[in-house]
């Protein structure tokens, strides 16, 4: 029986970003509330300091993707710059450099001649670039999406912790928030594991991980600036 086999590396950027982002919004809001809770704050400060929260790590969640997103699009902009002249002004060179990329790939000389040839023919700014340099059409860098969609994901994540608020009792804030919050985050990790291929029980845990950790501790310094302030 013969089947497609199913490759899942090329899900793996923007899904890794998508998780990213969900998971620093449940991370860093959850904790903030909990903090902010654990100093002895009422509901209506707990999430006015929750919504501040979502809106400063969405926008620099925003920020810190475009910028990095940005920079790496300059680089590959200058490099098919840089190859679109040599193309242009040596040829040869180029069609050498290509048979010799093919060459070492494995292909006979005579063979990765009249491959080279023909990607030249074809496209040779895209065989070079793809080739050469290794930058293909879909993984090319775009600031503008990748911020938006780190944005976007991020506020999903927060949204969740926020809204925990708003439905629970006063008292009940810290351990209903911390609880569902792992939960979430559990369910995050499993899904990317489970999409990505990889093994879920180890996706679990390593997200949880670092939810419990930045949960206690914002805990414990709010606990500790709520015992000083007051
Ligand atoms: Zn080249």
């Amino acid at each position: 029986m013969s089947h497609e086999e199913i490759h899942r590396s090329h899900r793996i950027g923007w899904l890794r970003a998508a998780v990213l982002g969900a998971n620093d919004g449940v991370v860093s809001t959850a904790s903030l509330i909990i903090g902010v809770a654990a100093a002895g704050a009422t509901r209506v400060d707990i999430l006015l300091a929750g919504l501040a929260g979502l809106v400063a790590g969405a926008m620099s969640m925003a920020a810190g993707e475009y910028v990095s997103v940005s920079s790496q699009a300059d680089t590959e902009k200058a490099d098919l710059k840089l190859e679109k002249d040599s193309l242009e002004n040596n040829p040869e060179f180029e069609l050498n450099e290509l048979t010799e990329i093919y060459r070492k790939r494995g292909l006979e000389p005579s063979l990765a001649k009249q491959v080279a040839r023909q990607l030249t023919e074809h496209d040779a700014l895209a065989a070079h670039a793809r080739d050469e340099i290794g930058i293909v059409e879909q993984s090319m860098a775009k600031p503008i999406q990748a911020a938006f969609s780190s944005a976007a994901t991020f506020t999903i994540g927060a949204v969740f912790p926020l809204l925990v608020v708003f439905m629970v009792p006063q008292t009940n804030i810290i351990s209903v928030v911390a609880f569902l919050s792992l939960i979430f985050l559990a369910s995050l990790g499993a899904i990317s594991a489970k999409i990505g291929g990889a093994p879920i029980m180890t996706g679990i845990v390593r997200v949880t991980f670092w939810g419990v950790l930045a949960m206690g501790i914002t805990a414990a310094v709010g606990r500790l600036f709520g015992v000083i302030a007051t």
